[in-house]
């Protein structure tokens, strides 16, 4: 039988040597981390006492509309300008968390990172699979025609960005509020879960749906919690550390793998190759948690009646 290990006691470092002990009996391992993976590269994270929901928009809309479909939809360039101030961090670069998990990929023990991060830095360290829950803002589509630009072009133009073949309105391939999270996404993520012998959570208060909830597709209790702050899964978890996601993968996974020989993982990146996607690039409220569900439903109206047609004409164009 499983015995859980001390949660309370014990100092940081024999909790990372759990970890690490953790780590070494896994083959399986799959990473879901959120916004604190980020912070550590110096982008705020959506609900923090610093976060962008927090922090003036510089506008009359509260930035929590203002990442919404409907929003995107009829004030574009208000939502370009706040996007491009507040969403926008070219220059953030991978932290030891991101680099310490491709050490893990290239051991071939990390089979997924499942990220809630629009900011392509588990890519720009050289993860190779990585599940974009809620999209990224290095990849943007033309909703006319489909044509793809990246990250570059709109940073090179200034207010509304257009696409360059046939005028129509570019927009970023992350999931808005009231959006939809790509299927295949959420489908990859569970199926990677559901064979992980080890589930290790980092950066995130698990308030968001649907990664909040992923835990339950685990066949056995093995997941691991690293976040600052505390989770509704801290005490269900086999290992809950309350520390710095970087500081504790840098600690814990070895810099080269242990004795036998790798098996240099995987190469598919599910989720990094479309994902037009819906739904929110952060978090609900903490109060909302117990039924984010719910949440999801009252907002869907309000998509219905916007584009998601269109929307998802032009996702299929792009991704030919
Ligand atoms: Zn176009």
């Amino acid at each position: 039988m499983e015995t859980r290990l001390d949660r309370y006691a014990g100092a940081k470092e024999s909790k990372i040597a759990q970890l690490r002990q953790l780590i070494e009996e896994s083959d399986n391992i799959v990473f879901l981390g959120g916004a604190g993976v980020s912070t550590e590269s110096g982008i705020p994270d959506f609900r923090g006492g610093e976060g962008i929901y927090n922090q003036e928009s510089g506008t009359k809309y509260r930035p929590v509309d203002i990442i919404s479909h409907t929003f995107f939809m009829e004030h574009p360039e208000e939502f370009y300008d706040f996007y491009r101030r507040k969403l926008l961090y070219p220059d953030a670069k991978p932290n030891k968390a991101h680099k310490a998990l491709v050490r893990l990929e290239k051991q071939g023990k990390l089979k997924a990172t499942i990220t809630q991060n629009i900011d392509n830095l588990h890519q720009a360290a050289g993860s190779k699979t990585t599940i974009e829950l809620h999209g990224s803002v290095f990849r943007n589509y033309c909703m006319e025609c489909g044509k793809k630009f990246k990250l570059d072009y709109i940073l090179a133009h200034e207010g509304i960005p257009y696409c360059d073949k046939c005028g129509g309105m570019i927009r970023p391939d992350m999931v808005l509020y009231e959006e939809n999270l790509e299927h295949e996404n959420v489908d990859s993520a569970i199926k990677a879960i559901k064979k992980a012998d080890l589930l290790i959570i980092g950066g995130t208060s698990l308030t968001v749906y649907p990664a909040a909830t992923f835990a339950q597709f685990l066949k056995h209790d093995k997941v691991v919690i690293i976040n600052k702050s505390s989770t509704y899964l801290d005490l269900q978890a086999l290992l809950t550390i309350h520390d710095s996601i970087g500081e504790v993968l840098d600690s814990a996974i070895p810099k080269r793998a242990p004795s036998k020989k790798t098996a240099s993982g995987s190469s598919k990146t599910t989720g990094t190759k479309k994902t037009a996607a819906k739904k929110t690039p952060a978090k609900k409220t903490t109060a909302k948690k117990a039924s984010p569900k719910k949440e999801e439903n009252e907002k869907k109206p309000a998509a219905k009646k916007a584009t998601p047609k269109k929307a998802t004409t032009s996702k299929k164009a792009a991704k030919k």
